[in-house]
């Protein structure tokens, strides 16, 4: 649930990309673009202090792996829904008729009445729609935004005013909160996922009746807050307001209104900006997901206005939070809370840590950063939440997605219904796969970064260049990259070295060019490629153990960038007990206690002792039992009991 007041209270939201086109047949042919969108103007201003440029969307293309199976599985459920019954609430508030029943969990279920987060659905789904037509073209998703658009421009005209919303009680709610009285929920939060939906629909999939909305909707919010002095202001700010400020930013870099410029950092809370821009640590209690928004905000603010302290502000949270504070996923949390480090031996093994869409949120951060400042950690970062909390959230099967995703020995991944579940890791959620294309590759002028290995192409329009990337990554430990180039061409190509493998060989046309032995950092080939040059890159993945500082005795295994898990069964489980109505259950669920096989030894000991089996990515490790426990990567878990972290006893002689 949303936490609604107070400093340990409150969260939610989502995102962006960039410009151009692509394509790249599955059986490995390539063309040059030539899609519909290629008149399409470049997405999202950019900043001026950006070190490199996201590639457009729509210039990347997925070729077959499991991100590309997730993006299909999310593609059609975004199909399946009916915009009608999103804009229930939004056309009985502006006195319409609505034309269909309204979706259940947040967006109409009574348990939820409170936290009045109705509507945030359909801003999460505009965004989700953009992010697939940009992918794919279709425009089956432009269709559904336009349809959205103009539904919210009819509910503006009827109300004659500029907000739209869902909630139970209509715009009164908005009202009390801005004249500063004691309310439920978290108005501005679910606002702010109207306003990203909309932004997103009109930069990514050009949609100018979204960009309309829009703009009613952010002037209305600017005339709204005027009177509030800053005090008054910045008490609202103590109830989750998800992205406000970053989205003010990203509306002043649309359209250069100052006004939009000056709401964003009206709407940046002071009490959690100040102590992180001076390194300071206060996160313990504070509820984690209304945190993460707020910082993907600073830092969107310091591109805005050029002031260092939201940048000092957003790098150190993303520094405290990553390198102290997450689980060997890249998630974090407990029941949603940041906990003391002290005390990770007591939250660790929660069945509702790692909200899902903390890591979604940590995701942006980490990619506005290194925008900015291109270091080898935030991809190291990115791609370990990438496995491990984006890509492990989605059930392969139905594409459905996860709320928490705890460390509880012997629980499950547990998964959102399509039509009654609609929270908030169920809105992060249709946007998280249609979204693998944006972080793969990034350039400046003169360089191509890989950052992720994934099949896949991007083409350089600028440079006439397409790089194609063909791997079986994670199951070798080894990607392969050629270009197509319609002329030699100067480039450097940086790939990255990551973390976890001890060297990199890098081999050109077959001959060994480089080997770097400085594990996270970027290995630059700068030369002039000729039409057909291969590039392969041969990296070492073993298995390895994660310990808590603060808790020696508790460990994760890792290979590579992969969280190992136990695959534990479904023993007395029946089919669809991994489906969940009620995310307050958390834990409730399947909850009969099971036995989980024990581990003894020193950690490191024990991940030398882990061995590989007949199949790639299959291991085993023995339990004092004497058993054989089976590991496998825990983005693969689905419908079975796991375990990811092991209070390992000592050796017993
Ligand atoms: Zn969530």
């Amino acid at each position: 649930m949303l936490s609604q007041t107070g400093r340990s209270g409150h969260s939610r939201r989502d995102f962006l990309a960039t410009a151009g086109i692509g394509a790249l047949a599955a059986g490995g042919a390539v063309a040059m673009p030539s899609s519909a969108l290629a008149a399409a103007p470049v997405p999202m201003a950019k900043s001026a202090s950006a070190k490199l440029q996201p590639f457009d969307i729509a210039d990347v293309h997925l070729a077959d792996s499991p991100f590309l199976h997730a993006q299909q599985m999310t593609e059609a459920y975004l199909l399946k829904l009916q915009p009608d019954r999103m804009l229930h609430k939004f056309r009985v508030n502006a006195g319409l008729k609505p034309k269909a029943a309204a979706y259940g969990g947040w967006e109409s279920a009574s348990l939820w009445d409170e936290i009045n987060c109705h509507g945030h659905t359909l801003g999460h789904y505009l965004s989700a729609c953009a992010l697939a037509y940009r992918s794919t073209g279709n425009k089956a998703y432009k269709q559904r935004i336009e349809y959205i658009a103009s539904e919210l421009a009819g509910c503006q005209k009827a109300s004659g005013a500029g907000l739209v919303c869902a909630f139970p009680k209509g715009p009164a709610l908005v009202a009390a909160h801005l004249r500063g009285e004691k309310i439920t929920g978290v108005p501005w939060y679910t606002l702010h996922k109207v306003y990203a939906g909309l932004h997103d629909s009109a930069v990514l999939a050009d949609s100018a009746n979204s960009r309309a909305v829009l703009l009613r909707l952010a002037d209305w919010g600017v005339v709204a807050t005027r009177p509030l002095s800053d005090a008054e202001f910045e008490t609202m700010l103590d109830t989750e307001h998800g992205g406000m400020n970053e989205i003010y930013a990203d509306l002043y870099f649309m359209t250069g209104n100052e006004d939009y410029r000056t709401l964003a950092q009206r709407f940046s809370h002071k009490a959690i900006m100040e102590p992180l821009s001076r390194n300071r640590d206060r996160l313990d209690g504070l509820h984690a997901n209304t945190q993460v928004p707020k910082i993907i905000g600073f830092q969107r603010v310091y591109e805005a206005t050029g002031d260092a302290k939201y940048r000092d502000a957003a790098a150190f949270f993303w520094k405290t939070v990553a390198h102290t504070r997450s689980f060997a996923s890249g998630g974090h949390g407990d029941n949603e809370h940041f906990f003391a480090n002290a005390d990770f031996a007591e939250h660790v093994f929660s069945a509702k840590g790692s909200e899902t869409c903390c890591q979604y949120n940590m995701l942006k951060l980490t990619r506005a950063l290194f925008l900015h400042d291109p270091r080898p950690e935030y991809s190291d970062y990115y791609e370990r939440t990438l496995y491990n909390g984006i890509l492990a959230s989605q059930d392969p099967d139905s594409g459905m997605a996860t709320y928490f995703q705890g460390a509880r020995p012997g629980y499950m991944k547990l998964y959102h219904t399509p039509e009654d579940s609609f929270w908030c890791c169920t809105g992060t959620g249709m946007e998280n796969h249609v979204k693998y294309r944006d972080s793969i590759y990034f350039h400046d002028d003169r360089a191509l970064y890989v950052s992720l290995f994934v099949p896949s192409s991007v083409a350089w329009k600028d440079k006439g260049a397409i790089l194609i990337q063909t791997t079986a990554f994670p199951d070798e430990a080894t990607t392969r990259l050629h270009w197509k180039l319609e002329r030699p061409t100067d480039i450097a190509l940086k790939l990255r070295h990551p973390h976890w493998s001890r060297t990199a060989i890098i081999l050109i046309n077959g001959v060994e060019a480089t080997r770097s032995v400085e594990p996270g950092s970027y290995v630059e080939l700068a030369r002039t490629w000729k039409d057909g040059d291969r590039v392969e890159l041969r990296l070492v993945m073993e298995p390895a153990a994660e310990v808590a500082p603060a808790a020696p005795e508790i460990v994760a295994f890792t290979y590579g960038p992969l969280v190992l898990a136990a695959a534990l069964g479904r023993e007395g489980l029946a089919p669809g007990a991994d489906i969940i109505v009620n995310e307050r259950k958390y834990g409730e669920y399947n909850s009969t206690p099971i036995t989980v096989p024990t581990l003894a030894g020193d950690p490191q000991s024990l991940a030398k002792s882990i061995r590989a089996g007949d199949k790639p990515l299959a291991f085993a490790i023995t339990s004092v039992e004497g058993t054989p426990v089976p590991l496998v990567p825990y983005h693969r878990i689905a419908h079975e009991r796991y375990a990811t972290y092991w209070q390992v006893k000592p050796v017993t002689t």
